[in-house]
Formats: C-alpha cells, structure tokens, sequence
C-alpha cells in the first residue's frame, strides 16, 4: 500500500512520513513549488528539499503552481492573514491537488505534518474536519503528529494501519517533535526565507497590483521581489534597482519585453545610481517624478543638474531625455512608496 505525504520542507511533514513508513506502507511526497521563485532559487530550494526526503528514501514529487493558483490567490475564499497569505485556501488548494495525485499515483491516503492547535486558522482541532470536507477528501487525510487527538481515519478504521505509535502533539511547542527528530536521527533545516506570500512587504505590493491590475501574473509577481516600488498613479508605477543585481533584474526585464506598450527603462546620467522601471501609461508629469525618484537614488551632487534617460518600449522604441536640478527634482520617496 502506498500513500501521498505533503511535504513543506519542515520537520514536521518529514516526522509525518517517517511515522506513517513505521506502519509498513509505502509513502511518496508532494512539495508546492510557488509560481513566483526565479529559476536560480527554484533549483536551490529544489536541492535543498530533495536532500532532506533522501534521508527517508522517499520519492519526491515536484509540483510547480500555475494559473488556478494565481485565480486563488487573488480571490481567496477564507481571506488573507497578515501579509498575502491565503493559508487556509492555499492549503485546501494543495490538498485538492494531492488528492489528484494521490489516485494518479494510486496510493491510498493522503499524510500532512499538520499539528492540532499549531496554526490559529488552519491548524484548530475544529478546523480539519472543515478543511477535509471543503476538499472532498474526508478521511483520507492522515496527521499522525496529533493521531491521538483526532478521530480515526479511514485506513485506520479498515485496518490499514495502526497509529498507536504516533504521538499526540498539540500547539506550538516543539519538545515532542524535537525529541523524535533526534530518535529518527532526521536533519532538518528548513529552506531560508519561508513563504513569500506572508512577508508583509510583499504582501503589499500583492495587494497593490491586485488594486490597480485586478489579476497577477507569474511575471509581475516575480517582478515583486525586486527593487523599491512607487505607485505614482492608478495607471503607472516605477521600479528602482537596490544594487547591481537588481539593476540588472530590470535591464533585462525591460529588454525581454521591450516591443510591448506601456514599459520604461530610467538612468540619471554622469554618476553612478540605479536604473528604474516604470510600468504603464504615465501622464508627462508622472515620469518627471519618477525621473526625479531616479535621480534621489543616484550619487550625483546635491544641487545638480543631471540628466535623466529615458527608453520607452513598443513601436517607437523612443528615447526622451530630462535635465533635472536635484534639489528641486527630488520628490518625496514616502509620498509614493509602496515598500
Ligand atoms: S504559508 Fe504560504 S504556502 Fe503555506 S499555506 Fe500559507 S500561503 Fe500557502
């Protein structure tokens, strides 16, 4: 018999597995990969995870979020929590999803690493009958970390296996799970950085795009992660590059989508500073302060006068450039930050 572990690259989803290998059934695992992470981070966290389940022997599926990920994302049922985390839907979200994969793969049972208490929203006793429902899959879901506390499921009741083993860990504490990563003798790193969705920061640029756009896109929301964002109006916003890395993130966004409408590329010449992009349909007043935004990042002399490049894209490919006093030029950051 074989089963489907949801596996987040934590330590609890690897004790899940080990526990559920412990009854004698086969258990292969499913990580969420994020539409959102650049080819570079997707191959590291890919790396990282595949290290960890190989101390289980387990076969690790990669399953990449696309589209109906993003149409959740933007419309969550259940809402968002602190940031733009829509844990509850996401979760039910991946849930549906292994349980696809689950008969594909024709195992028998899905195993979480969910702990009773652990999570407010998605992780109270109350809540996993709830979750089971909403995904169809009532019964099939094993959680063995808190196996005591919650009524047997399926292949309890028919005897596929037996969880008297299993423990019955409640809330955050991480004693028990701590001590049987040391019996199990399991490495557990987790990857750095956690979700993306509930970092605050990007949260609001999430919210903002969805504000003024009303959709996301793989592209922009991998856009998200870089650079100082500014929303000068409804219709445009400016990216302006950190560091050189970033700088170079937006040269060669704007290169690659250069024949499309509505993108500009920004540079203050004579001096170093960032490059900037800005995104959308600006009235001439709106790319002077965002040329002046440009202009606030760069090394130039206060009291300057400098001039500012800018490269528009689509057909005209036109190239427009502004001579600004710095003093005069600088807006306030603040006024138009989104982070
Ligand atoms: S932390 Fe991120 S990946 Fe996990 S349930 Fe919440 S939104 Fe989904």
């Amino acid at each position: 018999m074989k089963a489907l572990a949801l596996f987040s690259g934590g330590l609890d989803s690897l004790l899940a597995i080990k526990l559920i290998q412990e009854t004698g059934v086969e258990v292969e695992a499913v990580y969420f990969l994020q539409p959102f992470l650049p080819p570079e981070e997707e191959e590291r966290v890919i790396t990282h995870l595949q290290k960890l389940i190989a101390q289980l022997g387990v076969k690790l599926h990669i399953f990449r979020l696309g589209e109906d990920y993003l149409r959740m994302l933007e419309n969550p049922k259940h809402g968002y929590g602190k940031a733009a985390n829509p844990c509850l839907d996401c979760h039910i979200f991946f849930l549906r999803k292994a349980g696809e994969m689950m008969n594909e793969i024709d195992a028998a049972f899905l195993v979480t690493g969910e702990v009773v208490g652990q999570r407010p929203k998605s992780q109270y006793r109350g809540a996993f009958p709830k979750i089971d429902e909403e995904t169809g899959l009532a019964g099939l879901i094993v959680r063995p970390l808190s196996a005591g506390l919650l009524p047997p499921t399926i292949p309890e009741d028919k005897g596929w296996i037996s969880l008297r083993h299993c423990p019955s860990i409640q809330g955050r504490q991480r004693k028990i799970q701590l001590e049987l990563a040391k019996k199990y003798r399991l490495e557990y790193e987790a990857p750095a950085g956690g979700c993306l969705l509930t970092n605050v920061e990007y949260g609001r640029k999430v919210k903002d795009l969805l504000k003024t756009e009303g959709r996301l896109t793989v592209e922009h929301l991998r856009l998200l992660r870089t650079g100082r964002h500014f929303r000068l109006s409804p219709n445009f916003k400016g990216i302006i590059g950190r560091n050189h890395r970033e700088n170079q993130v937006l040269f060669g966004y704007f290169c690659q989508n250069r024949h499309a409408e509505g993108l500009y590329l920004l540079k203050a010449l004579g001096a170093p500073g960032p490059l900037t992009v800005g995104l959308g349909q600006p009235t001439a007043e709106e790319l002077t302060t965002l040329a002046g935004l440009t202009l606030r990042y760069s090394d130039h002399a206060p009291d300057s006068t400098v001039t500012v490049k800018i490269l528009a894209s689509g057909k005209e490919h036109h190239l427009a450039e502004h001579s600004v006093l710095k003093r005069l030029s600088s807006p306030q950051p603040d006024r138009y930050r989104i982070t």
